[in-house]
């Protein structure tokens, strides 16, 4: 399929609006140019991040254009399409739910678990794909424009405040965009990033999913996954999919060892939790989760959003919620810069303290609970898991659980078992009961090192 241009999946938008943008009458680059379109604002990536943005921009009165370059939005899907309510709030549609969720299980490495229940949704398994081209469905009747098939390649030159974006279009053409803001919303690999040359100190966790379309296992749960042969750094998961059948995946660390085999060595874990192999997996895929922080994320005339700037959540690497969110914030804040006509990173950086004072907290707490969880031993796992039995926590996960804000029911969870307690240094109690903050305890023994981490 060529380019497109227009709504993702519905009739052509009305004629492109065209307020003045400051770069009207650009000439870009010398020879024979390439042909040249000025918009407020390009938004590269059409995921959830990135629509949004498109959105609350466009409905704000904004010329707003969105390339995205995969042929149709939403695919491949790179996703478990786990999400909370505050997602389907977001989003403003339920369309996309498949059904809720009620409850979770955790397994070791030898399979003792913990589990519980809720008595209202914990969360929700979705279809991604229609979540993401709902999303840009409703930026498109905003007033936004989407081409797909269409890659964001870098920057060309362009006069003081104008922005020139290097198009490359599936059917061979390139083009060039002039625009006032560029919006990175382009995910794991940004080149939005590399090409504003915002340092991206984070690690990569690789990540393999597939579908097992038929599998035993409670529908109404989610179920993870423990230990270092299976995902050090991260965990498996179990999630139920519809008419019986479920996501299967992996993140780990990028250690070495394929991801396939992570999630052939998770396979077979679940198979012997179910007395039965998980056979016929379909539909693959790879990707990767972008743990970390950056340093910043607002460039003059250019601002990340998404998984593009690292936004996920450390305990669990999910990130459509932390993008959305994001993106929310960052069109309040490039809305105001638009309007004033500063768009230099000092004024855009107001996007980053604005995003600190709602969730950096958060942020920080899971990060040093991460790197506590990240050192723990398959033996450290079966700790955890006999500590948490004993200490009957299933009440406290139902009453403080939330998968947005993990380090809640954490915290909850550490005050209340001293056993538990005992499984990490004994300042991060200290600091757990001051109610966590920016100055954690140092975990090394020897000079701080700058992890991505
Ligand atoms: C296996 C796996 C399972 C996951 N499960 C969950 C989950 O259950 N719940 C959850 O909340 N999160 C989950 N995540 C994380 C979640 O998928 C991401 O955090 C989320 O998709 C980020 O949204 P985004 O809009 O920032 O980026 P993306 O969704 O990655 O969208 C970026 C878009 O940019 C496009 N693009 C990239 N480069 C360019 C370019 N140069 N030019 C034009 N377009 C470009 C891409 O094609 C893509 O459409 C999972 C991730 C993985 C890998």
């Amino acid at each position: 399929m060529g380019p497109r241009v227009g709504r993702p999946g519905a009739a052509p938008p009305a004629p492109f609006p065209r307020p003045a943008t400051g770069a009207e009458g650009l000439k870009v680059g010398g020879g024979p140019s390439p042909s040249v379109t000025t918009v407020d604002v390009l938004v590269v990536g059409a995921g959830p991040a990135g629509s949004t943005l498109a959105y609350e921009l466009a409905r704000r009165g904004h010329a707003v254009r969105v390339l995205e370059e995969h042929p149709r939005v939403g695919y491949p899907v790179q996703c478990a399409g786990l999400v909370s309510e505050r997602v389907l709030q977001l989003a403003g549609s339920r369309a996309m739910v498949l059904g809720p969720v009620h409850g979770a299980a955790v397994f070791s490495p030898s399979l003792r678990s913990i589990a519980f229940r809720a008595p209202d949704p914990r969360a929700y398994v979705i279809d991604r794909a229609r979540l993401d081209r709902d999303l840009a469905d409703r930026a498109a009747r905003a007033g936004a424009e989407f081409v797909t098939g269409a890659r964001f390649d870098g920057f060309g030159d362009g006069p003081p405040g104008v922005r020139v974006a290097r198009v490359s279009h599936a059917d061979g053409r390139s083009s060039e965009i002039a625009c006032r803001l560029v919006v990175g919303a382009d995910g794991v690999a940004s080149a939005v990033a590399r090409a504003a040359r915002l340092p991206r100190r984070i690690e990569i966790l690789p990540a393999f999913e597939a579908e097992i379309p038929n599998s035993p296992g409670d529908p109404d749960r989610v179920e993870i996954y423990l230990g270092n042969r299976i995902a050090p750094g991260l965990f498996g998961w179990w999630i139920p999919d519809t008419e019986g059948g479920a996501r299967v995946g992996i993140a780990a660390r990028a250690d070495g060892t394929p991801a396939r085999t992570y999630f052939e060595r998770l396979r077979a874990q679940i198979g012997r939790r179910f007395g039965r192999e998980l056979a016929g997996p379909v539909g693959f895929l790879v990707s990767g989760i972008p743990i970390g922080s950056l340093d910043r994320w607002t460039a003059d005339g250019v601002l990340l959003v998404g998984d593009a700037a690292a936004q996920v959540k450390p305990l669990s690497g999910g990130g459509i919620f932390t993008g959305m969110r994001a993106a929310g914030i960052a069109a309040e804040v490039a809305d105001a810069a638009l309007s004033a006509g500063t768009l230099d990173a000092r004024s855009l950086s107001e996007y980053d303290r604005r995003f600190d004072r709602e969730l950096g907290e958060e942020f920080r707490r899971a990060f040093y609970l991460r790197r506590i969880f990240t050192r723990l031993t398959d033996e450290d796992f079966e700790r955890l898991l006999l500590a948490l039995e004993e200490a009957g926590t299933a009440a406290s996960i139902v009453a403080f659980g939330d998968i947005d804000f993990p380090t809640h029911v954490a915290r909850q969870l550490l005050l209340q078992s001293p056993s538990l307690l005992r499984l990490f240094p004994k300042a991060v109690g200290a600091w757990l009961s001051r109610g966590g903050g920016p100055r954690a305890p140092d975990l090394d023994a020897g000079p701080r090192r700058r992890s991505a981490t």
